[in-house]
């Protein structure tokens, strides 16, 4: 049987690991991290192409994603549509229209905007709450006879070594590993909440002030920040208030009980990385998928389970 190890649980890492056992793939997992560890454990997740290139690229990854999730809406856990308000500055230079598939994006009536908000678009998008749907796509790796390994990968030849195939599903963690410069942090702090009741939104139309609120099944994200190049791991509590003070001047009066604050780093490049590796052709590179890695992981994933069904073992 054909065999592949990749490297890396968060989203990109399973999604990768479940389609290429699907394209019949014998495929282990090795990473530093157990899943609910991980950057992708922590998340939104929302179903929003923010800070995440490059466009020709991510436009079809995201596209795909939309399709998959929405499939997989009410089967698998973690996984629904919920209706989602953007706001927009100018209609022609709004990308998450053309990223929806035709026909489900709405103009906001002027009763469904938050306070101080302009102009808006709803549609209905996919939501991916982690804590539930990364164990459930861990479960149907391992029942699927797929190995999982948990430890440290030092650097490429070590990674090259693995296996006939390596996918590289590290996330920040590229930036050691492939000594890669382009890759940086985009930190983000974001608020738990118990559930809010007020509609899901987001507006990123303050450049380096993005708000948004996503309510999952028990709870709500409230964002954000978005600061580059900061690595910075631990809460800041000028970030929680500048948060809060936000959501106040969306007209929100209401005080969200906070349940827990969380602080991510962004895997950033100025494109994602999906390409064999030129020193090491049997690694192929998958990260770097910034603030977007829910939304176009599984358009990722099939290509690359493509890409290397051809390959086969030659
Ligand atoms: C505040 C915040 C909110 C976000 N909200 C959203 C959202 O709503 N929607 C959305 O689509 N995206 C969102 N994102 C972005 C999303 O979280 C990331 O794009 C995504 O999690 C990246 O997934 P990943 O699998 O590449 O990385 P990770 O989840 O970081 O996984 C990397 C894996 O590689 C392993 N690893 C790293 N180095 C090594 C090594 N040397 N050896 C072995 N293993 C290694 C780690 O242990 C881990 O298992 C958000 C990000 C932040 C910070």
């Amino acid at each position: 049987m054909k065999s592949v190890t990749v490297i890396g649980s968060g989203i990109i890492g399973l999604s990768s690991a479940i389609t290429l056992q699907e394209k019949g793939f014998q495929v282990r997992i090795i990473s530093k991290e157990k899943i609910n560890k991980t950057l992708s454990s922590k998340v939104g997740a929302v179903w929003f192409p923010y800070s995440i290139e490059p466009k020709e690229k991510t436009d079809h990854w995201a596209g795909v994603s939309y399709e998959f999730y929405q499939n997989e809406a009410g089967s698998s856990p973690g996984i629904s549509m919920i209706p989602f308000l953007n706001a927009y500055k100018d209609l022609k230079e709004e990308e998450w229209v053309q990223h929806l598939p035709l026909g489900t994006v709405r103009e906001a009536s002027d009763s469904e905007l938050p306070q101080g908000m302009k102009k808006g678009l709803i549609a209905d998008v996919p939501l991916a709450e982690p804590p539930l749907y990364l164990p459930f796509l861990f479960e149907m790796f391992l029942n699927a006879g797929g190995i999982f390994e948990l430890r440290n990968v030092e650097n490429l030849a070590e990674m090259a070594a693995l296996d006939t195939w390596v996918v590289n599903c590290t996330g920040l963690g590229a930036k050691i590993l492939c000594q890669d410069e382009e890759l940086h942090p985009m930190r983000g702090q974001i608020l738990r909440a118990e559930k809010l009741a007020i509609p899901s939104f987001a507006d990123p139309t303050k450049k380096g002030a993005l708000s948004y609120i996503i309510n999952r099944s028990g709870d709500s994200v409230i964002g954000g920040t978005d600061y580059e190049d900061d690595w910075n791991e631990s809460i800041d509590p000028k970030d929680t208030d500048l948060i809060l003070s936000r959501l106040k001047a969306f007209g929100i009066k209401t005080e969200p009980e906070i349940l827990e604050i969380i602080v991510g780093l962004r895997p950033k490049r100025s494109s994602v990385r999906f390409e064999f590796d030129p020193d090491y052709p049997n690694i192929f590179h998958n990260y770097g998928h910034g603030g977007a890695g829910f939304t176009v992981a599984w358009g990722c994933a099939l290509e690359l389970a493509d890409i290397l069904s051809k390959k086969g073992t030659n």
